[in-house]
């Protein structure tokens, strides 16, 4: 069972312990005041407004301002998938470079790439499905950036593992990572990593000038690669009840959030629809802990795995959902889900337009 499964308490609580301060200090350092918040965002157990709305209860909104900067990148990836749908799954900016394959590394699924602290965060994904931010992007540039594998087969393997997977954070921040967001690829050495982890380690093929991670030949025990398989194990599906009538609160993997319509639904649902599970491939391990973290918060919940027309009456019934790009589709009432800038309204180029956007609201 995850060690991230938590009550809504226990989720509170952990709101309530993050040190801004420290978080702004030493967030990019493997050991650093991170808040490990992610899951509980992913799943939408808890909304980005009300974590900053928490937070900003008990410090000054200028000792927050980096922890909210970070919040607001997810804002910006969920934004950016609303706009501009499945294009976020192709470059977003093409032709700013190329790459040698559509494959992942061999050595990097293995966790055997020779650079230890990478081979930890990746043997750390496997046991517990999250990952330091700095080891994402690690990660995500030793397979993109030198052994030059394009970012769509490498992020469809990690997001498999990942227990706060979000579908737009992930791809974008590959994209970043790769260059095709921003155009320019995300560069670092040896020495950036043994700066911010608990370890340090010489005489790698990492030990160059970060500037030449792009130019260098790829090592290599970075050469084979293959095309991860990726395969789904679904949950067995629980009994509902005939829905003809009723009122129904519909949770999905990426609305968990219980303080949401409370006693308005006779009957809580979690739809696990396997449609969507073809499309985007999650462990096991990612399964389980969306149904143990919804059990947790929602006791009452009933897991349904099977297409939302498939529920027992609910063309007959009044469903309310959270909106989402995986359920937009569905013919039914879609709440927004609150965001951290309502103000902030449009498309923005770059992440740092946003940002500026948003900076006046805080
Ligand atoms: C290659 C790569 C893949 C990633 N995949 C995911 C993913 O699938 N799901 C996911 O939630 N995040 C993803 N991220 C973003 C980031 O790494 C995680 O959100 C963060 O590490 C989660 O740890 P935390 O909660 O301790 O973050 P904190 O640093 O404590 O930040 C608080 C919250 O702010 C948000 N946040 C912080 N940094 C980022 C960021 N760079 N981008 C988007 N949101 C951010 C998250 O919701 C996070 O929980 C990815 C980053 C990279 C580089």
């Amino acid at each position: 069972m995850s060690s991230f499964i938590r009550s809504y308490e226990e989720i509170l609580a952990t709101i309530d312990t993050v040190d801004v301060v420290a978080y702004a200090q030493t967030r990019n350092h493997l050991s650093g005041a991170v808040s490990r918040l992610s899951p509980y965002l992913t799943r939408g157990v808890i909304t980005l407004p009300m974590v900053r709305d928490r937070i900003l209860g008990r410090v000054h909104a200028a000792a927050a301002t980096k922890f909210i900067q970070e919040l607001a990148w997810r804002e910006y990836f969920q934004r950016v998938w609303w706009q501009q749908g499945d294009a976020i799954f192709t470059d977003m900016r093409a032709g700013v470079r190329s790459f040698a394959q559509e494959k992942v590394p061999l050595a990097l699924m293995r966790g055997q790439t020779g650079i230890l602290t990478i081979d930890q965060a990746i043997d750390n994904l496997y046991q517990t499905g999250y990952v330091h931010n700095h080891a994402r992007m690690w990660i995500a540039g030793l397979a993109t950036n030198l052994a030059r594998a394009h970012w769509l087969p490498v992020s469809r393997w990690f997001y498999y593992h990942l227990i706060d997977g979000d579908i737009a954070s992930n791809t974008l921040s590959f994209q970043w990572v790769a260059g095709t967001l921003t155009g320019k690829p995300y560069d670092f050495n040896q020495a950036i990593i043994n700066a911010c982890s608990p370890q340090t380690q010489s005489g790698t093929y990492l030990d160059i000038d970060r500037s030449e991670l792009l130019n260098v030949p790829t090592p290599m025990i970075l050469l084979e690669a293959e095309q991860p398989v990726l395969p789904v194990n679904l949950p067995t599906t629980e009994a509902i009840p005939d829905l003809t009538g009723q009122t129904v609160r519909l949770f999905h993997p990426f609305h968990l959030d219980p303080t949401w319509r409370v006693g308005e639904g006779v009957i809580d649902v979690l739809l696990i629809d396997p449609t969507h599970y073809e499309r985007f491939p999650v462990s096991s391990r990612v399964l389980d802990f969306i149904i143990a973290q919804a059990r947790s918060v929602l006791p009452e919940v009933r897991v349904h795995v099977g297409t939302f027309s498939s529920l027992p009456g609910v063309a007959q019934a009044t469903v309310y959902t959270r909106a989402h790009p995986t359920v937009a589709a569905l013919p039914l009432t879609l709440d927004q889900v609150p965001q951290l800038f309502p103000g902030v309204v449009g498309a923005y180029r770059s992440f740092s337009a946003f940002w500026r956007a948003c900076e006046r609201f805080i």
